[in-house]
């Protein structure tokens, strides 16, 4: 599926009128995703059928900011924690403990020239609107980004960037390989000719190809891109 609709949006890396190859596009990963033991508890949450379909299409670069920032495994949990002055990470059983400061600048260390994200869901550093917020009660109020997610979305506002609960079939990780490959063109040179191109290309690509939820999402995200050109 992925390799038809890079033809249609002449997405190819192999060379083709004399344009140089491009090298497969690079994103980062939860490391514990990949299968490091480097959960709170020592554990993993390994993702093999996903981490599987990623690597047949793209390089990986793997990330733990918790263990970034210089924490141990195995560490005291943390969590999100809505107070009056924002929301901070702080240690469950020490909320003095606060380590949202040090989680922002690791998100600023990320190089720019990766092409995406893939990210653990529910993790109050990793996830993607996943992560449980709590009041000062402990009584949980919403749901949402973990630091060292939300700093990359702020920093690249058009890098795909997801965690795995959005990846639960082949589609959605083609969908989303989809944009990272877009995005991998879009962010040389920014032009939007190019965007207007692959935007009439989706609308032409049919119904048998691509479903509409799987269209909808991408015109989003290609209407992001024509915001963010020069
Ligand atoms: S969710 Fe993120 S911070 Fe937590 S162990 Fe995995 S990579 Fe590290």
């Amino acid at each position: 599926m992925l390799t038809q609709w890079l033809t249609h949006f002449s997405l190819h890396r192999t060379a083709t009128s004399g344009e140089p190859d491009r090298p497969k596009p690079e994103i980062g990963v939860s490391a514990c995703l990949l299968g490091r033991p480097v959960r709170y508890n020592g554990e993993t949450k390994s993702a093999p059928v996903l981490t599987e379909l990623l690597l047949q299409h793209i390089q990986m670069q793997e990330f733990c900011p918790e263990v970034g920032i210089g924490l141990p495994v195995p560490r005291p949990p943390i969590q999100a924690v809505s107070y009056d002055d924002g929301i901070r990470i702080v240690g469950v059983e020490q909320p003095e403990n606060d380590f949202t400061a040090a989680l922002t600048h690791y998100a600023h260390t990320v190089p720019r020239t990766l092409h995406g994200f893939v990210l653990k869901a529910r993790s109050p550093s990793c996830a993607v609107r996943s992560a449980p917020l709590l009041n000062t009660r402990g009584e949980q109020i919403d749901l949402v980004s973990g630091q060292f997610s939300h700093t990359l979305q702020q920093r690249f506002p058009c890098m795909p960037i997801c965690d795995e609960s959005t990846l639960s079939d082949s589609q959605a990780v083609h969908a989303f390989l989809l944009c990272v490959y877009f995005y991998q063109h879009w962010h040389t040179a920014q032009s939007l000719v190019q965007v207007y191109l692959w935007r009439d290309a989706l609308m032409r690509l049919g119904a048998e190809h691509m479903d509409t939820g799987t269209r909808t999402s991408l015109m989003h995200y290609i209407e992001c891109l024509a915001a963010h050109s020069q």
